[in-house]
């Protein structure tokens, strides 16, 4: 026997805290919902994207531009990724497969898409914001081993369903402010029909029902096929996708078709008509010449309305605050657009080249930088598995005007990326190293500023003399447990006044970053590197590890190097500091002129003394 409306009896809510209508919770009964305390029904609305026809479409775009939308209006919104895999985190996962690992600041190792979101509307996430069903089990199977379902068979409904709304309810209750979010967006993983997610879209459709009427709005985002041989676009699969959905008892109140080119209005009215989805809900998300276009593309469609509509929203609205809110983001968009005055050429060397997911936010760092400093950057994308010679190197890099070393594990590329420092430290071509590549910085100056040619990473030759980065402590204790075990998170870090790393923070001498790393610069190695000339300007605040490197700029005019990963604070309206400065130094060097330009002033810092000859 199916529950009654809960919208009509509160005090179907327990003691324990289980929405129940036969039974206390102890006695579980056929029907619950575990509610956390205090929770307000029908308070914090919810708007589901859900997938159909095939993953990849971006759901994480759509959902977080519409966020973006709905956040410019004043309302809070608290964005929540449900995987369906079995991992408890991503950072096992390998990013050639699942593109980058995003961290967040409370060390969560989580999906790029949580980037997508923080970048856009943003806002700091933590782990409240990402489900993997890893999490969900692993929550009920060590509650059942204490005794939390005594009596009872644990069973996918309603207890994993209802672990799954806990988890939502407790994110609307304190939104990523500690307050009740007005609207939770819930990015459901993969597409409709998959065994994996089954159980999220039965959860979300017991809690539209749980909540009531206007609480929930759900979006199918859907593919329409435009097969060459055919030259006209086909509604059919889209048309199944969205039955499947609608066969696991959601019906969606908006459909967004992502397309190729505009969909056209006959496809339109035919999903229409098969999905019970009204033409003004019907939005084409065709490619654009850029994501940022697509909250203009809504608001312009009128899906902030209808979503508004759907929800009761619209007396939460801050009408002043959108119309600032806009003018400013048309006026980032607009400058997105508009031709560069300056143009460089920035190589990345690292060992996923040919993936630019596996970098997605470096890749948008520069996008941020590229936009405030007006210059086209082009990037050209290093193997570094295939440079195993200097000269290989010294020509790679011969028309390059910048260079980043980024993040990685394992040995592979590992010697062309020392190889590619060692030629722009030569060059005075200006560098960032991130994590790994600040480490092969440490390497490089070890094997050819110290002279130790067998300077390595215990990460990669255990058996070196000379461990210039060697494992962190903590993780020495960690044989063998891979998962969320790393350095992971926000960490202080203390600049060294005056430092190049100081001034490109606005001169501030404590800042907060993300890290994620095992290994770190051998503590007992400091003193030597630091007499040969290598500067640490920033450090932990309690304990000797090396966080910030550079070289004096009298010797080169931007050499500088993070433990930590910069990219992943790096928005769009808020570019990140170590990025800004390298995009800057490199316009410098083409047009000296560039340094006396108030943004000049601001990200180029001029050599005290002048560079060697
Ligand atoms: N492999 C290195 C470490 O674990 C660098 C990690 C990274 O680049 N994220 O310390």
């Amino acid at each position: 026997m199916p529950p009654n409306d809960p919208s009509d009896s509160a005090e179907t809510i327990d003691s324990c805290g289980f929405l129940s209508q036969f039974g206390k919770s102890t006695d579980v009964g056929e029907w619950h919902s575990p509610i956390p305390d205090g929770y307000q029904r029908g308070r914090t609305k919810f708007v589901v994207v859900i997938g159909t026809v095939m993953s990849g479409l971006g759901k994480g775009i759509f959902s977080s531009s519409l966020a973006k939308l709905l956040k410019d209006k004043g309302l809070s919104v608290a964005p929540i990724k449900m995987e369906g895999y079995l991992n408890i985190d991503s950072g096992t996962l390998n990013p050639y497969r699942h593109g980058e690992v995003f961290v967040l600041a409370d060390g969560c190792e989580t999906d790029m898409d949580l980037g997508t979101y923080e970048r856009l509307l943003n806002q700091d996430l933590t782990r409240k914001n990402f489900i993997t069903a890893g999490q969900i089990y692993t929550d009920i199977l060590e509650r059942e081993r204490r005794g939390g379902y005594l009596g009872r068979d644990v069973q996918m409904i309603p207890h994993v369903t209802g672990a799954v709304k806990l988890r939502l309810r407790e994110l609307a209750m304190t939104g990523n402010n500690g307050k009740p979010a007005d609207i939770v967006f819930v990015e459901v993983g993969g597409t409709a029909g998959d065994y994996e997610n089954g159980f999220y879209i039965e959860a979300l459709r017991e809690l539209a029902f749980e909540e009531g009427t206007d609480s929930t709005c759900f979006v199918a985002l859907t593919y329409i096929l435009e097969p060459s041989i055919l030259g006209e676009q086909k509604s059919k699969a889209a048309q199944l996708g969205i039955k499947r959905l609608m066969e696991a008892g959601v019906q969606p109140h908006i459909v967004a078709c992502r397309a190729k080119n505009p969909v056209v209005e006959k496809v339109m009215e035919k999903i229409g008509m098969f999905s019970n989805v009204p033409m003004r809900r019907i939005f084409s998300m065709h490619d654009r010449e850029s994501v940022y276009a697509i909250p203009e593309a809504m608001r312009a469609a009128g899906l902030d309305r209808e979503i508004l509509s759907l929800l009761g929203l619209h007396d939460r609205v801050n009408a002043p605050m959108e119309d600032r809110e806009r003018v400013s983001w048309l006026d980032f968009s607009r400058k997105l657009f508009q031709p560069r005055k300056h143009t460089i050429e920035l190589a990345i060397a690292g060992k996923y080249a040919a993936l630019r997911d596996a970098y997605a936010s470096i890749d948008k760092a520069i996008e941020h930088c590229s936009i405030q400093l007006n210059c086209g950057v082009q990037v050209r994308w290093l193997d570094t598995t295939d440079l195993d010679s200097d000269a290989a190197c010294d020509k790679a890099l011969a028309a390059v005007d910048a260079l980043i070393v980024p993040g990685g594990f394992g040995a592979r590329g590992v010697e062309g990326k020392i190889r590619c420092i060692k030629s722009v430290r030569a060059s005075r071509k200006p560098f960032l190293g991130i994590c790994l590549g600040f480490q092969m910085a440490v390497i490089e100056f070890g094997r050819n500023a110290l002279g130790y040619a067998d300077a390595n990473s215990s990460e990669f030759d255990p058996l070196t003399k000379h461990p210039l980065i060697g494992e962190l402590p903590e993780q020495k204790k960690l044989e063998g447990i891979l998962g969320g075990t790393m350095r992971l998170g926000a960490q202080d870090v203390i600049l060294e006044p005056g430092s190049l790393a100081s001034f490109l923070y606005g001169n501030k001498t404590e800042v907060r970053e993300r890290f994620r790393h095992r290994y770190e610069v051998e503590p007992g190695a400091v003193g030597e590197l630091t007499t040969k000339g290598l500067v640490f300007s920033g450090r932990h605040p309690k304990f000797k590890i090396m966080q910030v490197l550079e070289l004096p700029q009298s010797t080169h005019p931007y050499f500088i190097g993070a433990q930590y990963h910069p990219e992943l604070t790096s928005r769009p309206l808020v570019p990140q500091p170590l990025f800004m400065g390298l995009v800057a130094a490199a316009i410098a060097q083409k047009e000296p002129e560039f340094a006396q330009t108030e943004l000049g002033r601001r990200w180029v810092r001029s050599a005290p003394k002048p560079v060697l000859a």
